[in-house]
């Protein structure tokens, strides 16, 4: 069985190379032994393992001083609550809702303090980046850089002035380069583009620790998290061994910057099929669309489906789009290779002259 072209929007494809990797030292790491699930957390050879990774990650994603860089659990749904509890301090907080997780994101945060929705495209199906006022005394302003469902990136950050701008980025973190100093907390679960599901990438700049509201379980406390170096209680280890093979991986491939006009190229070359097709249409606007899902409609329900079926069958896998929205999406993050791309527009140039 050779493997296929996987577009899923997470969990997602990974980097053959580390999936060659985790194969080869499954059994025994180095001279351990054993393999990564069987080490302890606390054992000398994981803490390497553990401070490389994070090393790493720092090196690739730009993470200046005065950022602490922790691996915790729970998926970005739980840090929807974890960022309201450690920066609302009963305040309020400004939300832009430009998608289904920004959403889910802000209806979390209301239980625990004053959300205002800065912003909203939700009456307009999500197809662009709304536009929005900022509130000059909110504790910060969240937003997601891509809105994984829909398909929209922002292609400008706003301007927070002293307000901490919250991002959440799991579906283009270290995908395009961003300036981290422009950013109070940037968190992103894995799935997407790092690491198998399991853990969340979280980065928070260390002034902003230690506000918590009294009733924070531990481990979703910002600083206590931080004070344990992310081992308060047993983290994800292989997950976490896992992302840390992926930013070798980006490394060797030259850096985020390099990925970007890759990523950049990718895009293109779908975007630019779909302006010209008569079958396919994309659903985002065009300034605001998504470099990593990609999403299209031929405007018949039962036409969208055999093209998903038929697509399958050529091991173009998972295009179906998500079940609010329906179409197609294409998930293309780091791991998906240029020819995957290229697969994927021949095939539906393809489809398209056999279905006029
Ligand atoms: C997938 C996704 C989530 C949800 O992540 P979980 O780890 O399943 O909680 C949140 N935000 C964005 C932008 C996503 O793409």
């Amino acid at each position: 069985m050779d493997r296929v072209f996987n577009f899923a929007p997470g969990p997602s494809m990974l980097p053959l190379e580390v999936l060659e990797k985790v194969q080869k030292d499954l059994l025994c790491y180095g001279s351990t032994g054993m393999s990564v699930m069987e080490m302890s957390h606390r054992s000398k050879m994981y803490l390497e393992i553990f401070d490389r990774t994070v090393a790493d990650f720092k090196d690739v994603m730009g993470v200046p001083e005065g950022y602490k860089v922790m691996f915790v659990q729970g998926g970005a749904t739980q840090m929807f609550a974890s960022v309201a509890m450690n920066l609302m301090q009963g305040g309020k907080a400004d939300y832009i809702d430009s998608g289904n997780f920004s959403h889910n994101a802000l209806v979390e945060a209301k239980k625990y303090g004053e959300v205002v929705i800065a912003g909203s495209s939700r009456e307009d199906n999500y197809t662009y980046i709304p536009q929005y006022t900022l509130s000059p005394d909110a504790k910060y302003v969240h937003i997601t850089t891509n809105n994984t469902i829909y398909g929209t990136r922002y292609d400008r950050l706003p301007e927070t002035g002293n307000v901490p701008l919250v991002a959440d980025m799991s579906s283009n973190i270290l995908s395009e380069v961003y300036d981290v100093s422009k950013f109070g907390v940037i968190y992103a679960g894995a799935q997407k583009n790092v690491a198998p599901a399991g853990v969340v990438i979280l980065v928070v700049r260390e002034d902003l620790m230690g506000n918590e509201m009294a009733i924070t379980p531990k481990t979703m406390s910002f600083k206590k998290m931080a004070d344990a170096d992310s081992m308060l209680n047993t983290p994800n280890c292989f997950g976490i061994y896992v992302a840390g093979l992926t930013f070798q991986w980006i490394k060797a491939q030259g850096g985020v910057a390099a990925l970007e006009k890759v990523n950049i190229d990718k895009a293109n070359l779908l975007y630019g099929f779909l302006d010209e097709s008569k079958l396919f249409k994309g659903t985002a606007q065009p300034q605001y669309r998504s470099r990593m899902n990609v999403t299209f409609v031929t405007g018949d329900p039962d036409m969208d489906a055999k093209f998903v079926k038929e697509a399958a069958a050529k091991g173009l896998v998972n295009l179906k789009g998500h079940r609010i929205v329906g179409g197609m999406r294409a998930s293309i993050y780091n791991a998906m290779p240029m020819e995957g791309v290229q697969a994927l527009v021949a095939f539906m140039k393809e489809f398209e002259a056999q279905n006029k």
